[in-house]
């Protein structure tokens, strides 16, 4: 951590081991934030869409930390990230020469925004430099990567979180409440989805070996998490179904996919993503009512509405802001995240029950 960055007050939200109780409030009033001297510095690692259009952005509104470094392989993004961020030279790192971000004092935080595959590879490089680390979504491949990656940042001594920005969104927390506190009786049944159309056929996404099984890991996960969320309880049964109409894009992944969880208090869910479709929602229906988020999880806002009417809230500018600052703070504080490995771990451990249904067509239960 930067040694010149300081705390005078403690954090007012405190963190339950699941999570739980922190998520119902949004955990930035401003009275929550810490002072500090000087920002923590983050840099991030591959400058694609997500980096140019949602984090660079981001991390100009952030208050416990800023933009320092950016490491890429694309030697011109340098002179471009230069100009727009102002990002000194001594602070830009090939893929190469990552690991000796160890040396330099400016940045405490790795921002992992590379493919899939490459998740598990430059978080444990960044937690050898003794960098805390926020890993994009999914945040590995496999469940056992997740595992992999949880104890590589505990022997370091680094923090380690995924680049959950919806734990944050007011919208989305306010569903949160609503299913876990049963404001409108218990949630019996749910409908999430999200997918898009795949514009180009030659992407990493489409590749199994660096996307990790195609629109399921990358855009099916918010689905899963969205219902995780409402009811706060994890799935123990999965079914599942998947389809491929176009085999000559589709090589090995699925390009669409339903699926159902069951959860303990008997919450039942559908979802559905795909590659070929858009579909962006996230629909509860419990005893005395429903709530909907219509469009539910992308990253330009959310809308939302229940049986007695619209819910209104301020979109923030970017949902990451929240996000980052989070993690900022439990760095400074020593807190653990509440979007941290281990909630990276668990959605992969559902996503591979699925694929495991899907191929089988057995439904597949899920022991914790
Ligand atoms: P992108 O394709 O736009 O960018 C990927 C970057 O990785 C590029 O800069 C590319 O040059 C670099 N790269 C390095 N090695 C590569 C290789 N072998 N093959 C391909 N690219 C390579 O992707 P993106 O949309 O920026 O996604 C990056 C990560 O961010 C993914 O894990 C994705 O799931 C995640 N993401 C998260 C959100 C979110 O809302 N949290 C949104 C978009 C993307």
């Amino acid at each position: 951590m930067n040694p010149t960055a300081t705390i005078s007050r403690r954090k007012a939200v405190q963190l339950s081991s699941l999570g739980l109780g922190a998520a119902l409030v949004h955990p930035f009033s401003v009275s929550s934030k810490p002072e500090i001297q000087k920002k923590l510095g983050v840099a991030l690692v591959g400058l694609g869409r997500y980096s140019n259009f949602q984090l660079g952005p981001a991390l100009q509104h952030t208050e416990l930390c800023e933009l320092k470094g950016i490491v890429t392989g694309t030697p011109s993004k340098r002179e471009t990230w230069a100009k727009e961020y102002g990002i000194e030279a001594r602070n830009m790192y090939s893929y190469e020469e990552f690991d000796k971000i160890k040396d330099n004092e400016e940045i405490d935080i790795v921002y992992v925004v590379l493919p899939n595959a490459m998740h598990k590879e430059f978080t444990l490089r960044a937690a050898e430099a003794g960098k805390h680390v926020i890993c994009e979504k999914p945040m590995g491949i496999s469940a056992q990567e997740c595992l992999d990656m949880m104890e590589g940042c505990k022997q370091a001594g680094v923090k380690l979180s995924v680049g959950y920005r919806l734990y944050f969104e007011p919208h989305h927390l306010e569903v949160r409440r609503m299913g876990v506190e049963k404001v409108h009786g218990k949630v019996q049944m749910m409908e999430a989805g999200l997918g898009f159309s795949m514009a180009d056929p030659t992407s990493w996404r489409l590749n199994k070996d660096l996307g990790g099984g195609g629109a399921l890991i990358d855009l099916g996960l918010y689905a899963i998490q969205g219902c995780r969320r409402v009811v706060g309880e994890e799935p123990t049964r999965v079914t599942a179904q998947g389809l491929v109409h176009r085999p000559e894009i589709f090589k090995g992944i699925w390009e669409h996919m339903s699926w159902q969880m069951e959860f303990p208090s008997g919450a039942f869910s559908n979802s559905t993503t795909s590659y070929s479709a858009y579909v962006d929602r996230m629909y509860a229906t419990a005893e005395r009512g429903w709530f909907q988020l219509s469009p539910s999880f992308n990253a330009t806002g959310a809308t939302g509405l229940t049986h007695e009417g619209p819910l209104s809230f301020t979109t923030p500018p970017y949902q990451q802001i929240a996000q980052i600052d989070h993690f900022a703070q439990c760095v400074l504080e020593d807190q653990e995240p509440m979007n941290s490995g281990y909630e990276g771990w668990k959605d992969l451990k559902i996503i591979e029950a699925i694929f495991e249904a899907a191929e089988t067509g057995e439904a597949v239960e899920i022991g914790w």
